[in-house]
Order: C-alpha cells, then sequence, then structure tokens
C-alpha cells in the first residue's frame, strides 16, 4: 500500500469524532489490505507504534531531533522550524508545513509506501549507541525528502510517538472483529490480546489464520499479560456483600507491582504497564531464580522497598528512587525491596487463567521457597465480616494500603486487562499527609532485623494520657536514626530497660524489652490510621482500634527539654486524626 493512500485514512479518522465513523474508516482500511505482513504494519502505525510497547523499543524522538530532520529535509533554518512549532504547538503540523513548501527541490524522489516508512523507523527505534543521534536524524529525514505535506504530518508524530488521530488498541480491535467477519468476535480477539498485547500479531493471525487462528492464541512465556485489575468499595461490609462471603483477602503492598517470567535461569520482570523493568531490579532476578521451584512460570506480585535496618516496609516514594538508571548496585543496598507474591497466570506450560483462585493461590504457594526476600502475600480466608475488618486494620497497621479481597468462588478466573469485581481494593480512607512533629516517649525497645544480641535499633512509642496517667503506645518507630543514634539510645536506655512492663505503660505490641517512660523523642509521620495494635484513643473511633502513626520518623531530635509528661498527649492525637479526615472529606 503507498503511504500516500494511509495518511488519506489518518486524516480521515483524525477528523472523526464519531466512533462509528471510526470504525467504518478502519474496517473500510482492512478491507483494502490483504498481505498480512503490511496489514500488521498498518496497526502498529495506526497506534502510533512500531513494536509493542513491553519490547522496550519506542521511537520518542526528541522534539528537538525531529526538527533537525525536518530542517534536513526541506532546507529551512532549524530555528525557524523551532518558532513554528512554537506558534503551532504540533510538530506534525510543522512537519507538514515546511516539507510541503520544501526548498530543497530534490529531482528524483520516491514515492514511499508502508513496507518502507514502517522499516525505517524500525530501524530509527533500533538505532543506539555513539553516533546515533546523527543517525536518527538522518533516517527521519530521509523519509521526510520523500513524503507529501500530509504524510509528513504523520511521520513526525510517530517519531515523537504521538499520533493525534485518537484511535486506541480497543477500537482497533473492534475493527478487526468487523473484518472478520462479525463485530462478535470482539471479545475473541480482545481475549487473545490481554494474553499477547502485540497489535501487529493479532492482527497478523487474523489475516492469516482468521478467528479460529485468533482463539489458539495462547500465553506465551516472555510476554506480559495484561494485568487483571480491581474495583473498589469504602467499607469490609460492601466487600463481603460484592462477593457474597465467598472471599479471601490479601494484603494490599504500597510498592510496584511486577509480572515476573521464569524460564529456567532467564528472568523478565515487566511493569504494570507492561514494560520491561528486569534492569532496574537485578536482585529480584538473583531472588526469583533462588526462590522459586518452577522451570517455566509467570507469577505476579508487589515489590516493596523496606528499612535496611528493621526490615520494616517503606513508602512507594522511596521504592521510586530505585528508578533511576544509575547507581543501581548502590540503591539495591540502600532502598532494599523484599517481594510479596499475590498470583500464578501459567506453570510448566499450562495456562492457568481459567482456575478458580484459591486453587492458582495453592500452587502458587506450593512454588515458593520464602526468605525475607520473598514471600506470598499475606492473605486469609475471613469467616465473618468482623474478621475482614481486624485484617484490614492490621494491614494497615503493617504500613500496607489496606486490602485487596479476592472472590473465591468457583468462577473466580483470573480476568486479564480487565477491572472487574472479582478483585476489589479497600484503601484506609486518608491519605493527607502530617505537618506537625510529634513528641513521643518511649516505652519499649526491640532489636534491629538479623541483629539478635546487637544492638536495640526500634522502639515503641507512646503519647500521654495526663487524666489517667498513662502511656499508650501510638507505632513503632526504627527509621531515621544514624549509627551514633543507636548507639546512643542503647547507652541512655539500659538503665530504663524493664522485662515486665511498667504499670503506667499501655500497649497490644511485646518490645523485646518494656522500657521505664523517660525518654521523649521528635516523630515525623506521614499520617495517623487506625490499628487493632497500639492503644492510643483505643475503642474511640472503632471498637477493638486504637491510632497509630503511618511511616513514623525520627527527625534526629531528642527532646531532653520534655518531660514524659509534656509529650504529645492523646487528646491532641485524636484532634489531629479529627482534622485529617477533615481536610479529606
Ligand atoms: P492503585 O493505585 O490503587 O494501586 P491500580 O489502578 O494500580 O490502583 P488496581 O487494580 O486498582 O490497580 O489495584 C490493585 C493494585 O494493587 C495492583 O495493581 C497491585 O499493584 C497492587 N497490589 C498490592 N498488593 C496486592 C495484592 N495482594 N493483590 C493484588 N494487587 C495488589
Amino acid at each position: 500500500m503507498k503511504f500516500s493512500e494511509l495518511v488519506t485514512y489518518f486524516e480521515r479518522l483524525e477528523n472523526t469524532s464519531s466512533r462509528l465513523d471510526m470504525m467504518a474508516i478502519l474496517a473500510e482500511l482492512y478491507k483494502k489490505i490483504t498481505d498480512p505482513d503490511e496489514a500488521s504494519m498498518v496497526s502498529y502505525l495506526v497506534l502510533g507504534e512500531i513494536h509493542p510497547p513491553y519490547v522496550g523499543l519506542e521511537l520518542g524522538m526528541s522534539e528537538k531531533l525531529i526538527i533537525r530532520s525536518i530542517s534536513m529535509a526541506s532546507g529551512y533554518d532549524a530555528n525557524q522550524v523551532e518558532s513554528k512549532l512554537n506558534e503551532l504547538g504540533d510538530i506534525g503540523k510543522v512537519a507538514e508545513y515546511f516539507i510541503s513548501k520544501k526548498r530543497q527541490m530534490t529531482l528524483f524522489t520516491t514515492e514511499l509506501n508502508v513496507k518502507r516508512v514502517y522499516d525505517t523507523l524500525d530501524k530509527i527505534s533500533k538505532t543506539s549507541g555513539e553516533g546515533s543521534i546523527n543517525d536518527k536524524i538522518r533516517l527521519l529525514a530521509s523519509l521526510l525528502v520523500d513524503a507529501s505535506g500530509l504524510e509528513a504530518r504523520y511521520i513526525a508524530r510517530i517519531a515523537e510517538g504521538v499520533m493525534r488521530i485518537g484511535v486506541a488498541d480497543m477500537t482497533l480491535l473492534e475493527a478487526l472483529s468487523i473484518h472478520l467477519g462479525s463485530r462478535e468476535y470482539k471479545p475473541v480477539l480482545e481475549e487473545a490480546y490481554n494474553m499477547v498485547p502485540d497489535i501487529g500479531y493479532i492482527t497478523k493471525v487474523a489475516y492469516e489464520k482468521g478467528i479460529e487462528g485468533v482463539k489458539k492464541i495462547d500465553i506465551k512465556l516472555g510476554i506480559p499479560v495484561r494485568p487483571m485489575l480491581a474495583e473498589r468499595v469504602k467499607s469490609p461490609e460492601e466487600a463481603w456483600e460484592k462477593t457474597n462471603g465467598q472471599l479471601a483477602a490479601d494484603f494490599k503492598y504500597d510498592g510496584e507491582r511486577m509480572q515476573i517470567h521464569k524460564d529456567q535461569d532467564n528472568v523478565l520482570i515487566f511493569s504494570r504497564r507492561l514494560e520491561n523493568i528486569t534492569y532496574q531490579f537485578p536482585d529480584v532476578v538473583e531472588t526469583v531464580k533462588k526462590s522459586v521451584k518452577a522451570n517455566k512460570v509467570i507469577i505476579e506480585g508487589e515489590a516493596v522497598a523496606i528499612d535496611k535496618n528493621t526490615g520494616e516496609f517503606r513508602p512507594f516514594q522511596e521504592l521510586m528512587r530505585r528508578k533511576r538508571k544509575y547507581d543501581i548496585e548502590k540503591m539495591i543496598k540502600e532502598i532494599p525491596v523484599t517481594l510479596r507474591v499475590f498470583d500464578i497466570v501459567y506453570l510448566n506450560g499450562e495456562n492457568l487463567m481459567k482456575k478458580p483462585f484459591p486453587e492458582r493461590r495453592k500452587i502458587l504457594e506450593e512454588i515458593i521457597e520464602e526468605s525475607e526476600w520473598i514471600k506470598p502475600s499475606e492473605l486469609i480466608y475471613p469467616k465473618n465480616v468482623k474478621e475482614l475488618w481486624d485484617f484490614f486494620l492490621l494491614a494497615i497497621e503493617n504500613g500496607c494500603e489496606g486490602l485487596v479481597i479476592k472472590n473465591a468462588g468457583p468462577e473466580s478466573i483470573y480476568q486479564a486487562g480487565a477491572r472487574g469485581w472479582l478483585w476489589i481494593k479497600l484503601k484506609r480512607d486518608y491519605r493527607a499527609e502530617l505537618v506537625d512533629t510529634l513528641d513521643l516517649v518511649v516505652i519499649g525497645a526491640l532489636y534491629g532485623r538479623g541483629r539478635k544480641g546487637g544492638n536495640l535499633s526500634s522502639f515503641l512509642m507512646a503519647v500521654y494520657d495526663p487524666d489517667n496517667d498513662i502511656f499508650r503506645s501510638v507505632c513503632k518507630v526504627g527509621t531515621g536514626f544514624k549509627d551514633e543514634d543507636i548507639a546512643y539510645m542503647n547507652k541512655i536506655l539500659k538503665p530504663l530497660l524493664r522485662d515486665k512492663r511498667p504499670a503506667r505503660v499501655e500497649s497490644g505490641m511485646e518490645p523485646d524489652y518494656w522500657v521505664e517512660p523517660k525518654i521523649v523523642l521528635e516523630i515525623q509521620a506521614a499520617e495517623i490510621t487506625l490499628s487493632p495494635v497500639h492503644r492510643a484513643a483505643y475503642n474511640v473511633f472503632q471498637e477493638g482500634a486504637g491510632l497509630a502513626l503511618r511511616f513514623p520518623r525520627f527527625t534526629g531530635r531528642y527532646r531532653d527539654d520534655k518531660s514524659p509528661e509534656d509529650a504529645t498527649t492523646e487528646k491532641e492525637l485524636i484532634e489531629m486524626f479529627k482534622q485529617q479526615r477533615r481536610k479529606i472529606e
């Protein structure tokens, strides 16, 4: 197909806002094409892609480079091109403008066809290393030289990775189903695409083997499946209703979702958006090699950052620091991550998606060799709403966002690519950052991770209730202490350590040592949450729950100027919690 013909379809698509028209235009386009490879290229180009996103070969040329290509192909100065871009704001329109009034009239222009455009863009996507920038500019210019204004519009846009014709993958699948004979084939195409999210591949199979061929498309190890997503509810009661009580409750970890493909010793990690992120997590790769006892498998889990001293979960933002491309080795040490595995969709050649959740979960548990770095997610099958409530509070207490509730009935398949009621998320509802710091009293001390017999490195902290003269626990803090702080704390705590709980102290947590209330530390936290473990404001907001600080951190300030009775009071904490709620409502 000539490229000039394809772009007339692009232009028609761009000019319509009706989904029906769009479908008709796409179906007409597919009708024009007979060659499967060409159809596959066209599908990619309509979406502004050259490869499926998981391949990680995005064109994404910067505006600067495209400007240089336009300048090279049209003979206009790059500054002129740039100021036109400031005026029009669309690199496609800019390319069209300059290419249609090309100064350097080349004597021999060769008409573009789809294959040449696709192959050249493909080459650009694969050009890397030294001198690659100039090569990319030259390759793009070689297309623009032979292009008409309209062709240039779309070539420039594809190069930038933004098509602006409003066609999404699902629209394209529907158009393909019409091309195959019936709109009713759409679910079949969708199911195939959810397992192999490569629009070019699906198009090719559809052209070569028709709908029967598409039906046979199955999971492929090494190609990420589209992730199953969750609906949301506001309360455990609602979740119970939605699942008719046939449910499992799973901690909702606050980290990064990972889909992990293991083929013997070859491990690939894909993000929620199906990008290959293996290079960022060499530590996870090692863990999976060592601890996942299966040759060929696809599992899903959440990677969570942990504090390197205490082993406790850290907020999502810290994990995001791992996104940097540099110093990965250093980052691994500074921000270790642990994996909580929550599903399995493929094992040794078998697609497990159609198995009910409890069966998948059982298989999953059998192949994971637990360690500090990898575990199946924390999960229960609650017998009543009360158990679900308690587990929800426990999840928050453990630094999680809440629960993902999983339907555990016979229909509970893995619904790839869908947001449905088989998974339901129940999140804690307040997220405001606490501005104020709190001055809390040390009432307990605990050994750090793998440091038994070494230093006490995290501390149970309390607010003060002056009416009853009691110190009630509100968090355990292990973050923010430098080595010299730990040494200092161990020294000053020594005379205060007790084996039995001091009379003026209350907590649902058992520290390694209790501490006579004396020392006051300044603590910063992300927010206040309900907690089944801590005793501050116990039963005030909810039966069986107190208040706790989420992600507490020592600011470095020892409040020697305060006696324990001057510490933040329980009443103040209650006020802060109410304010935080108001802010959100
Ligand atoms: P959110 O921002 O709430 O994570 P989302 O759109 O990324 O939303 P949802 O499907 O709505 O995703 O919520 C489920 C998400 O929760 C998953 O994508 C995953 O990253 C995360 N998660 C954490 N723990 C679990 C778990 N045990 N089971 C399933 N998903 C979990």
